[in-house]
């Protein structure tokens, strides 16, 4: 009878020590930690958001963080931008008008999705809404959607626009989403601008 001398190499091969089955799946949960840990990596380190100003001739000394800031009871979670009562205030990103919405603490405000639908952004405290704004138009950025007021909860000495970004969940609904700084975001949009003048 004739052995292939093929099926007798393999057999040292096949037949693994437990030990050298233990380091090799040991070596495959770390190489998967590793990929995992990359993958988050990568996740947290997406573009930044490219936007453009809410408001006309906006300066970086007119931005101040106040993200973590306790208004009201709660986290503030957006920034306030003191401008004269109505100041137009713009898109800023295409997109559509989600939600015309007024609210206790907001006023008259704004909900904006990005065409794509990932992110929200939200107007607030306005003064009043432009006549042709409505639910489910299409916007451009810099179009004008509002004006900067005190309605809401804001001191009425005080007009200023909230402005607040959030990053939508999978059911893409207006009232919920996860907060993100406008801070940083505003202060880059506003050195690139200045740079390219
Ligand atoms: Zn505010």
């Amino acid at each position: 009878m004739r052995t292939s001398a093929c099926s007798i190499d393999m057999v040292p091969h096949v037949k693994k020590s437990p030990e050298s089955i233990v380091i090799f799946s040991k070596r495959l949960g770390l190489a998967a930690l590793c990929i995992c840990a990359l993958l988050s990596l990568t996740a947290a380190e997406s573009p930044p958001l490219q936007i453009g100003s809410p408001l006309d001739s906006l300066k970086t000394t007119e931005l101040h963080d106040s993200f973590n800031e306790i208004h009201h009871g709660h986290r503030h979670e957006a920034i306030d931008i003191m401008r004269p009562r109505g100041t137009p205030i713009r898109a800023v990103t295409d997109g559509v008008i989600r939600k015309v919405f007024i609210s206790r603490g907001g006023g008259l405000t704004v909900y904006q999705f990005d065409r794509e639908g990932l992110y929200c952004y939200y107007y607030a405290h306005l003064d009043r809404y432009p006549d042709e704004l409505h639910e489910g138009l299409a916007v451009a950025r810099g179009d004008v959607i509002g004006y900067v007021g005190t309605t809401g909860d804001a001191a009425p000495d005080a007009p200023q626009l909230h402005f607040a970004i959030f990053k939508l969940g999978p059911d893409k609904s207006w009232w919920k989403g996860e907060a993100i700084n406008p801070y940083p975001i505003l202060m880059r949009a506003e050195n690139d601008q200045s740079a390219r003048k």
